[in-house]
């Protein structure tokens, strides 16, 4: 007899109607407690997502057996965030069983939509680099790829964001309050992660220096699983998340005096490291309990992946050859010494021998190149919390920059390729840590790749001309065109069949369908009532009333100075003026949409918020603008809203500051579903405008090239541009004297300011007439709508090579050399 047969599990595992409907009635009773009715909504959803789970065990164990069974090398994605967003919808997608639970639900008189509304957004991320982790996720699991995630189950996830009087207030956002369903606790995986202490120097057997780390405070990390169902559900993959727990000797001391409540105290802190996500998005936060929490997964992760390696071979020589380590920004990247630490320290291995297959191991991703997001943890810092791995940043150090000697002795590269920055209080530059400690580094966007090895990395780019590579992001179709939005979805399956969902490259099938009428008609149809959905929500969230007919200007992403969602506002200013002095002209009506969060700390971000919120306040109640014009602010983006809003798109604002933008992946979701970009030639809109053609692309303003000379020399006078350019002076007077603001007339001083005596770093003045021509031309094109959609057409069927199943089969050849793990049939 099968060992893992279980006559109740059979019953749990049936895919059709009637076997859910038994599991989820059965679910209510015996796990959530609860009879049909007592039932809340929310009670509904555990058991739902309970019976889901069921369905997922038996065929993630056997994927987890049969990477054993192949000695398979396994991808380790190490990532301080993961932008998961709801499960449940993924879940029955990816498994095939959205009808059948619908009609379960059905059957037990509830509607799956408002079932699926119960559960929380899980955002254990900032942003892009939270949600290309996730969509990593899905298409490894999708290609049958060994892919593990290692990150922090964070207790409380990014911020909520709420508007008081249009300031933004944030609110702890404690989506594990009523439990996780997707989760499984393993208190048995528990690793102990050392902090601060002291190193001690002592001789081994042979006389040889052997180093001891004492005196340590001790935190343990505890794994928590959640599945990662593949499409199709062959392949069920693991996230595994860290939280942290005290040690039991860790009040020893205390209860020794007595002093009960001490102890206590100190079990509480120390379980602090997993309480909270750092709310910054590209800035860095520097504070030491950040650097503790990334020490803490690493640590952590590397355990257990020694561990996972160390039940099947022996020694360490095949490390590089059943591990590949991929670290997601630096903030992984003290792994790099702590892995020479466990194989020398705790394995005795040869500094060089280790050192070898360390590299060998690893590879680092690059996510931007704005110098004050660059981490770099001060040298008395990292001396503290981990003085041993202090010790081997130098000896890592030391050995590298005398090999750059050898070769040239000019003190100027040496101090730039170092590990340690001297200039003022000395630091640790991670990113040249990473660097050195992989055999490959990659960039996310082809323009962003050039610009690291002419930048950031530009000598350690000349001593290792081989190990910068680019990785052009991607998004996983599953979620941004399949789950999300069903009504182009069911059109697209209609005419060239289901193949797409797994290989998106199919879509190229829908290029001639941008002449057919009837296909453009229902492609309309779709975005109509996807547009329907968003209104029907703004007028909820907002009491703004939108029409579906206007054009869907869309800008959402994290509010920042680069990503200038102020140029969008000067040009909603000018548009609104314009709209006002001219009432004959036939204007296109525009609905100005916006969302996204400011990190806390960031004032300018938070004050181009109120100013959004402030304009919106006078134009959408101005009778004068005769409703053409309407802004909204929706409040607390994340993956969930961004799943409504991206399929209502027309337009999508993707206006950074060219070489600022590393890639972008909200470009990519709204292109997908059908919105033409209105753009700078910045990270991955350069790819976007070559798949879709120029044609069918409205780019305009200053080139990376342009922009970095402008804003390097001192040719550029912002005052000059701006008092040439009636329309945006006008902008910026009616900002200046409180027209938004009649309450407090100086609020918006410092943006003001920004743009002209802080010189316009973001050269906001300077692309200002370009993109008020570009939107020009959107609205001659929104005027005619069979155009509009033959390009609308040609962007989504253009969009196949962002796939994250592209991007992971590049990673899995070209960085980690892995190979696909199938089921067998
Ligand atoms: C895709 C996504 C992002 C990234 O958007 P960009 O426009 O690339 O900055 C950020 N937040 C959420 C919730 C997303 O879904």
């Amino acid at each position: 007899m099968d060992a893992r047969y279980n006559p109740r599990s059979l019953e749990h595992r049936g895919l059709d109607t009637e076997a859910f409907k038994r599991s989820f009635l059965e679910g209510l009773v015996y796990t959530v407690g609860k009879d049909t009715r007592a039932a809340t909504r929310r009670d509904w959803f555990t058991t739902s997502a309970f019976g889901v789970r069921d369905r997922l065990v038996d065929r993630w164990m056997e994927t987890t057996r049969n990477y054993y069974k192949a000695d398979a090398k396994r991808v380790y994605y190490l990532s301080l965030e993961f932008l998961i967003g709801r499960l449940m919808t993924n879940s029955l997608a990816n498994l095939g069983v959205m009808q059948a639970v619908g009609d379960a639900l059905d059957g037990l008189g509830l509607r799956l939509g408002d079932i699926v509304d119960m559960e929380p957004d899980a955002a254990l991320g900032n942003g892009g680099l939270g949600r290309l982790a996730a969509c990593f996720l899905d298409s490894m699991a999708t290609l049958g790829l060994p892919g593990y995630g290692y990150g922090i189950r964070y207790e409380f996830g990014l911020f909520e964001q709420r508007f008081e009087h249009g300031w933004q207030v944030e609110h702890p956002e404690h989506w594990l309050q009523f439990g996780n369903p997707w989760e499984f606790p393993r208190p048995e995986i528990l690793y102990p992660v050392q902090f601060y202490g002291r190193v001690e120097e002592t001789r081994d057997s042979m006389g040889e220096r052997a180093y001891k780390w004492i005196d340590t405070e001790r935190v343990l990390a505890m794994a928590f699983d959640t599945p990662v169902v593949g499409y199709g559900g062959k392949t069920i993959n693991t996230l595994r998340l860290w939280s942290a727990r005290a040690t039991s000797d860790f009040h020893f001391g205390h209860f020794n005096d007595g002093d009960y409540m001490k102890a206590v105290e100190q079990k509480i802190l120390s379980e602090n490291l997993s309480r909270v996500l750092y709310p910054n998005d590209a800035t860095d936060a520097g504070r030491e309990l950040r650097f503790k929490q990334e020490y803490f997964f690493t640590s952590a992760s590397l355990q257990d992946i020694l561990r996972r390696y160390s039940q099947h071979h022996s020694g360490f020589d095949l490390l590089p050859e059943k591990a590949a380590i991929q670290l997601n920004d630096t903030h992984p990247a003290i792994g790099i010494a702590e892995l020479m630490r466990l194989l020398v320290d705790k394995h005795a291995l040869q500094w060089e021998h280790a050192w070898d297959i360390t590299q060998r191991t690893f590879s680092y991703t690059n996510h931007t190149l704005l110098p004050e997001a660059l981490e770099a943890w001060p040298v008395r810092l990292v001396e503290r919390v981990l003085p041993r791995h202090m010790q081997i940043i130098y000896e890592i150090n030391g050995r590298f920059l005398q090999k750059v000697q050898a070769r040239k002795s000019d003190a100027a590269t040496l101090s730039k390729v170092s590990l340690i920055d001297e200039n003022g209080d000395r630091r640790v530059r991670m990113g040249n840590l990473a660097f050195i400690g992989s055999h490959k580094v990659n960039g996310v966007s082809g323009l962003h790749t050039e610009l690291m090895k002419q930048t950031v990395f530009a000598d350690l780019h000349t001593e290792f001309p081989e190990r910068i590579n680019n990785k052009t992001n991607g998004i996983t179709p599953r979620r941004w065109l399949h789950q999300s939005n069903k009504p182009l979805s069911d059109l697209i399956t209609s005419r060239i069949g289901s193949g797409w969902i797994r290989n998106l490259e199919e879509l190229e099938a829908l290029k001639p369908r941008a002449e057919d009428e009837v296909f453009r008609e229902e492609f309309r149809r779709a975005k109509r009532q996807n547009k329907k959905r968003l209104a029907a929500l703004i007028g909820r969230e907002l009491n703004v009333e939108v029409s579906v007919d206007s054009m869907f200007d869309v800008q959402v992403k994290r509010i920042h100075e680069y990503k200038r969602q102020l140029l969008n506002v000067l040009q909603t200013i000018a548009l609104y003026n314009d709209m006002r002095d001219s009432q004959t002209v036939n204007w296109v009506p525009v609905t100005k949409i916006f969302a996204g969060k400011a990190a806390p700390s960031y004032h300018m971000a938070k004050l181009t918020l109120k100013l959004i919120n402030d304009v919106a306040k006078v134009v959408n109640q101005d009778p004068s603008v005769r409703g053409l014009l309407k802004i909204a602010l929706l409040p607390n983006y994340n993956v969930t809203l961004a799943e409504i809003i991206m399929p209502a798109a027309d337009l999508s604002e993707q206006i950074s500051t060219a070489g600022m933008e590393a890639s972008g992946t909200g470009n990519m979701k709204l292109a997908l579903n059908g919105a033409l970009t209105i753009g700078t030639l910045d990270g991955a809109n350069v790819e976007i405008r070559d798949a879709v053609g120029p044609e069918n692309i409205f780019i305009f303003g200053l080139t990376a090239e342009e922009a970095g000379a402008l804003r390097h020399g001192n040719a550029y006078n912002p005052r000059d541009v701006i008092a040439a350019n009636p329309p945006l002076k006008r902008a910026l007077d009616m900002i200046a004297s409180g027209v938004f603001s009649p309450d407090d007339p100086h609020r918006y001083r410092p943006l003001i300011q920004a743009l002209t005596d802080g010189g316009d770093s973001f050269l906001v003045t300077a692309d200002f007439q370009a993109y008020r021509e570009a939107h020009e031309a959107v609205a001659d094109l929104y005027r005619n709508p069979d155009q509009w959609t033959r390009k609308a057409v040609i962007n989504t069927a253009s969009m196949g090579w962002f796939s994250s199943d592209r991007t992971i089969a590049e990673y899995a050849s070209e960085i980690w050399n892995v190979e696909p793990v199938l089921p067998e049939e």
